[in-house]
């Protein structure tokens, strides 16, 4: 198969595949990017893939930086993009589930495609589009069928994350994973454990954003998998009912998180250890109990004022797509409008600020930031107009 129109981006990085190629080495597209050229989706980033040792890659380029240089890989800028370059290697021995041992170069493209993990990532293509197709990638492809390189099982347990990368590509390509290899993924689920929670979560984020999140999740409940993420023991039918009522995927992170604490029916004290367990960052942690607040009263009831205004305009649509999927009537366009009508959309809007009511003559203290907080919900709520006269008035009342 040769492709004759390429995306700009493999256009634009054809000179250093000639430039390598010049040198006397081989050097080719790998990677999704490929894979998802073929399927006619945009590209996100260029993999080259290398003959020539990361030493003689830097001979050749003016501007290189090591990104990752034990692992064979150089970064090329070339006019103001940089390309990360990695030398063909073979993954020998693997004894913790995770890290090969050790990280061969060679110079064989065979075998540098046949440690890749599926045989739609395992394609390469020449700077003249002429695609490289060793393992059948393309009839999988055509047949939208994830399939392991190689035999499964030995792939499953030389590296577990390969298994949420199986589950993640079913949701983002609308894929079936073919019966050999889900089996061999069922088999192997329990070393997911050994894989850091990071490189999980990660994978689970793009699994619940992908096109088609009810396909990935169906698999990650069949497998076992689920099992072996932190927290989601106590959790299987929610999450059996999350793989049914999710029919498309959801718009970000946090209104993953926010998903996935709404329905498991977690508090806001319990969404912290939750979370934490998951290693997100804080930031994460304070938007999912703000929108998961007010997800879970949008399941039975229209927001007020005070409740609208807690979540804020960032969040609130976070609630209502999470309500929504949870089965709550989507609320967009009467939640946009109400919170525009908002007398403030921050503290900060309020008209007397703790100076004001101080040189009223209010005691600093605990009671001025009560008596601010008391004055910020008579706004929101329309108790008091938001003018200084009314607040200090109220205030020293
Ligand atoms: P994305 O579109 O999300 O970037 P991708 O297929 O490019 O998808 P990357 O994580 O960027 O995924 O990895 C690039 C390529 O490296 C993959 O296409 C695959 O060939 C190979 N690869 C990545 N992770 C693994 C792994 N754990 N085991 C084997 N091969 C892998
Ligand atoms: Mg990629």
């Amino acid at each position: 198969m040769k492709l004759e129109h390429l995306p700009n981006e493999f256009e634009a990085a054809r000179p250093v595949l000639q430039t390598i190629e010049a040198a006397g080495y081989e050097a080719y597209f790998v990677g999704g990017s490929v894979r998802d050229t073929i399927l006619g989706k945009a590209i996100h980033d260029v993999d080259i893939a290398t003959s020539a040792y990361p030493n003689e890659i830097k001979g050749l380029f003016k501007r290189t930086v090591d990104t990752g240089i034990d692992h064979g890989t150089v970064m090329i800028l070339d006019h103001g993009t940089g390309y990360e370059t990695t030398t063909f290697r073979s993954e020998s021995t693997y004894t913790d589930f995770r890290r090969p041992d050790q990280v061969t170069f060679v110079r064989s493209l065979q075998e540098d495609l046949k440690r890749r993990d599926f045989t739609i990532n395992a394609l390469a293509m020449r700077e003249d589009g002429e695609v490289i197709d060793l393992f059948d990638g393309l009839t999988d492809l055509e047949n939208h069928h994830i399939r392991a390189v190689g035999d499964p099982q030995e792939r499953f347990h030389e590296d577990a994350l390969r298994m949420m990368r199986a589950v993640r590509f079913a949701s983002q390509l609308d894929f079936d994973i073919i019966p050999e290899t889900e089996a061999a993924i069922t088999d192997h689920a329990q070393l997911l454990a050994k894989i850091a929670v990071e490189r999980t979560q990660v994978e689970l984020q793009k699994m619940f954003t992908g096109k088609a999140p009810q396909r990935g999740l169906a698999v990650f409940m069949r497998t076992g998998l689920w099992q072996y993420c932190p927290d989601f023991a106590a959790h299987e039918n929610d999450l059996q009912a999350l793989s049914t009522q999710l029919q498309r995927g959801t718009s970000s992170d946090t209104a993953t998180w926010t998903l996935l604490a709404t329905k498991f029916g977690l508090t806001a004290t319990a969404i912290t250890p939750f979370l934490k367990h998951w290693k997100a960052a804080n930031q994460m942690i304070t938007a999912v109990q703000t929108a998961s607040r007010l997800a879970q009263t949008l399941l039975t009831t229209a927001p007020n004022a005070w409740q609208l205004y807690q979540c804020g305009a960032d969040l609130t649509p976070v609630a209502n797509e999470v309500a929504s999927i949870l089965g709550a009537p989507d609320r967009a366009t009467e939640l946009t409008q109400q919170l525009q009508a908002l007398p403030i959309q921050h503290k900060k809007e309020l008209a007397a600020t703790g100076k004001d009511l101080m040189q009223a003559g209010v005691q600093p203290g605990p009671q001025l930031g009560a008596l601010l907080g008391d004055l910020e919900y008579q706004v929101v709520t329309g108790q008091l107009p938001n003018e200084q006269a009314a607040l200090v008035a109220y205030a020293t009342a």
